[in-house]
């Protein structure tokens, strides 16, 4: 197995570092922890301007497929926020895998010059994990659906131009056959968003739908066919764009910090930073197998799920350890004198829990994982 990247891959990392020293700077990185929108819409732009952000995205790079896997690793190590632009590369691939003609040149152009977010629209209060169980109706009304309920963690909504919106079309038929899945402008009169705050700092959402109404052009896919897309945007989601290297970035600053206060001198604390980083190559070589698939066209619904709950669990224990191994410095803030790491190991223990659960539960990824690689009979 040759695991040097080709010339052109090098290339391509080199520039996407390049941006990001020089637009990615501690101020904006500052600003993410602060509001909690963790999207830079300066680094979107310049990705796009480089035509980084085409060449990454799943289904229509034209270059090497690793580049997927090297645009997020450079972005989760950066510390740059970029929820928005993964889930908007993410939503472009899904528009190219079943989206119409006209879907494909109005909002896949607009993603990919940086301008334009997507949010995901499926989890409800009542419905995350058994997502097939949702009660958003939509009703056709002559040419128009009328689209009444409520999502739960709809994040980015607040900034997002679209959202990907799945609804119960036929209450009828056995619960995954009476899906659609729709792409609609966050700005149709009826929507409405409320803020959530998280333990992680991270800003999320509850939108409500009451009397939108859409053409028939705004539905992806087919209509009931909401669980076939939902199943390609789940494959993309999960462990392809980002969240799978972000120890590698808890470690390097742990290290730094301790190495500074003497720490590194205990034989237990340089063994558990060597397991983090052993656990960090093994997430970063199944992140490379689960983006190379997307990148080349297919669906990686195993492969995504195994590096899914492989790197998000080690990143949990990995934060963990270090916020123990530090002691009281570990629980101060950013800009709190005396905050381990400048305060990113009291961030990253609150931060890591959320990674095992959005995208679908680690208990979720196991059942996929036990049915389709073990042949294991379905959970439900
Ligand atoms: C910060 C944040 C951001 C999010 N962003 C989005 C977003 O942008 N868009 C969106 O649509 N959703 C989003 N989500 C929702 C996320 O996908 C759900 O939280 C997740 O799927 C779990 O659903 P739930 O919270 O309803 O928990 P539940 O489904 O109620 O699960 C509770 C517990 O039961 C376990 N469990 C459930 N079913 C099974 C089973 N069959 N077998 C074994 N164990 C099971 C779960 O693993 C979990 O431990 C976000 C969530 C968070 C916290």
């Amino acid at each position: 197995m040759e695991f040097t990247l080709s010339e052109q891959a090098e290339q391509f990392r080199s520039e996407i570092k390049r941006i990001l020293r020089e637009v990615g700077t501690a101020e904006v990185i500052d600003r993410q922890h602060q509001t909690g929108t963790f999207n830079s819409l300066e680094v979107n732009r310049a990705l796009a301007a480089s035509g980084l952000l085409e060449r990454a995205c799943p289904g229509l790079g034209r270059g090497d497929p690793i580049e997927l896997w090297i645009l997020f690793n450079e972005l989760d190590k950066s510390g740059v926020g970029y929820d928005g632009i993964s889930v908007a590369l993410l939503a472009a691939g899904v528009i190219n895998h079943v989206g119409s003609d006209l879907q494909k040149q109005t909002v896949i152009p607009s993603i990919l010059s940086g301008e334009t977010l997507v949010s995901l629209g499926y989890s409800e209060p009542d419905h995350g994990s058994d997502v097939a169980s949702i009660t958003t109706r939509a009703v056709r009304d002559g040419d128009e659906w009328v689209i009444d309920g409520a999502k739960m963690w709809t994040s980015l909504a607040h900034e997002a131009q679209w959202i990907l919106l799945l609804t119960r079309t036929d209450p009828d038929v056995p619960k995954h056959k009476g899906l659609t899945m729709f792409l609609l402008p966050m700005d149709t009169p009826g929507i409405s968003i409320e803020p959530v705050r998280t333990m992680g700092s991270e800003r999320t959402n509850a939108t409500f739908y009451d009397n939108v109404r859409v053409g028939s052009e705004c539905v992806l896919g087919e209509v009931n066919g909401g669980w076939r897309t939902m199943g390609v945007a789940l494959a993309f989601e999960r462990g392809v764009m980002g969240g799978t290297a972000s120890g590698v970035s808890l470690v390097r600053h742990f290290h730094h910090w301790a190495r500074g206060t003497g720490l590194l001198d205990e034989p237990i604390v340089r063994e558990r930073l060597a397991r983090i980083a052993i656990d960090n190559v093994v997430a970063s070589l199944l992140t490379q197998k689960a983006a190379w698939i997307a990148a080349s066209g297919g669906l990686p619904g195993l492969e995504g799920s195994m590096v899914k709950v492989f790197a998000t669990e080690a990143y949990q224990k990995a934060a963990a350890w270090c916020q123990q191994m530090a002691g009281p410095a570990g629980l101060l803030h950013f800009h709190e004198p005396g905050a381990a790491a400048e305060g990113y190991v009291d961030y990253d223990a609150r931060h890591a829990p959320v990674t095992t659960i959005y995208g679908g539960t680690s208990e979720v990824n196991r059942n996929n994982i036990a049915e389709r690689h073990l042949g294991f009979p379905k959970a439900r």
